[in-house]
């Protein structure tokens, strides 16, 4: 029997039609990336600078521009540009206190860099349970499990089955959508755990009003080819705190020591600092970020009222009091087998649709992590899609809807 065969059997949802619906909201003609990126700005003006003053690599004033740019936007007092995000990760881990031995709370649902960033530092990454409506970390369901398995020894919880500290929380925004941070907060504090944000997808959400990405002692943003913003490829460490962003600053250029002409290190760095080349394409980038949320958060809207209203079709929606970006719009279908129908239709038609990424408990690295009960994220999972959701496709979807 096929997948499309089965999902008959689930009354009222038709993937052929929602596919077709998708389609024809879409422009007509081309294939449709998840996430394409958009230079529709000072992006040649500023790259053409650096080639032409030779200032393309370590050092040089767009780096600075860039990290000023970003503290500003997330509300943070300091900002440092690195290679990636997944690099940000590693780093942010680093300044967090995580050590090799210890365990470090992630969510199963979420991209593997999260849980990889834990490895990069000796650390086991600890799978935890998504909420139904944020699709990130689930705070209550996080407090609940480490009732079961935690105790404090020391001042210092630790995992009672395996010994290790617990010494961390990532909570991911899952493509933007902001996790409950004060529910989080209170969970963390009472756990003592450090909170490192994920907001690599995130970049110009809002919690309550405060930017996603300041919440954590420390946060992290990515600038992949398929995010909001892209430098082609960079990431950046946020913080508040003075000592952890020299800190972060240090261990990303080497640990070199400031001298005019000696080369001196005083502990193991990393060369993680992002090129002017590509904080140049970043201040373009940044300088249309309001512009790039708000074509974003139509064509969210326009999924919300097109899709929304199909028999077996579940939207996902910003949750309550926040402001999200979008980054990725996802429809909820009823069962794996209806996702999977879903996904065949809409690749027949031209769409690149995406399912989630595959869960961090099943990949062979981390299948033998520590977890809680999963659930919620499997059937997340099992019953999500991923819209074409970039800047030019949404601009260009309204360009032929208003003429
Ligand atoms: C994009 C992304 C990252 C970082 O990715 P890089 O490609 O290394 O910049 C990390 N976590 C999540 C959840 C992401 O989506």
């Amino acid at each position: 029997m096929t997948a499309a065969s089965r999902a008959a059997a689930v009354p009222g949802f038709d993937p052929e039609g929602v596919a077709t619906v998708l389609r024809a909201l879409l422009p007509a003609g081309d294939r449709h990336a998840l996430h394409e990126p958009c230079f529709a700005g000072r992006e040649w003006d500023y790259v053409k600078d650096c080639l032409d003053t030779g200032w393309v690599s370590s050092v040089g004033a767009y780096v600075d521009r860039f990290e000023h740019m970003l503290a500003e936007r997330c509300g943070v007092a300091r900002a440092i540009a690195v290679v990636n995000g997944t690099a940000g990760l590693h780093i942010a881990l680093r300044l967090a206190g995580v050590r090799a031995g210890d365990e470090v709370l992630v969510p199963t649902l979420t991209f593997v860099a999260t849980a990889n960033a834990v490895s990069y530092c000796g650390a086991v990454p600890h799978l935890v349970d998504s909420c139904p409506t944020t699709l990130g970390l689930d705070p209550r369901r996080l407090d609940r499990h480490l009732a079961t398995i935690a105790a404090t020894v020391d001042g210092q919880t630790v995992n009672r089955d395996t010994g290790r500290p617990l010494r961390a929380v990532v909570p991911m925004h899952v493509f933007g959508h902001p996790v409950d941070m004060d529910g989080l907060a209170e969970v963390a504090a009472r756990w003592r755990l450090v909170i490192v944000e994920d907001a690599a997808e995130a970049l110009g959400s809002l919690c309550h009003g405060r930017p996603i990405g300041s919440f954590g002692e420390v946060g992290v943003i990515s600038f992949n080819g398929n995010k909001v913003v892209t430098t082609g490829g960079g990431g950046a460490i946020l913080t508040n705190r003075g000592d952890l962003a020299d800190a972060a600053r240090h261990l990303t250029t080497t640990a070199k020591l400031p001298h005019p002409w000696a080369f001196d290190h005083d502990q193991l760095g990393y060369n993680y600092r992002l090129p002017n080349l590509n904080a140049a394409l970043g201040c373009a980038q940044v300088e249309q970020l309001d512009g790039f949320i708000a074509a974003k958060r139509r064509l969210a809207r326009l999924y919300q009222e097109r899709l929304g209203a199909l028999p077996g079709i579940e939207v996902v929606a910003e949750p309550a009091g926040c402001r999200s970006i979008y980054w990725l719009n996802a429809v909820l279908t009823p069962d794996a087998a209806s996702r999977d129908a879903l996904l065949r239709a809409c690749h027949e038609r031209g769409l690149m649709v995406r399912p989630a990424w595959s869960l961090m408990h099943r990949l062979p690295m981390y299948r033998e992590c520590p977890r809680a009960d999963l659930s919620v994220a499997e059937a997340l999972e099992a019953r999500m899609v991923c819209l074409p959701s970039g800047v030019a496709l949404a601009r260009a979807v309204f360009a032929e809807t208003t003429g």
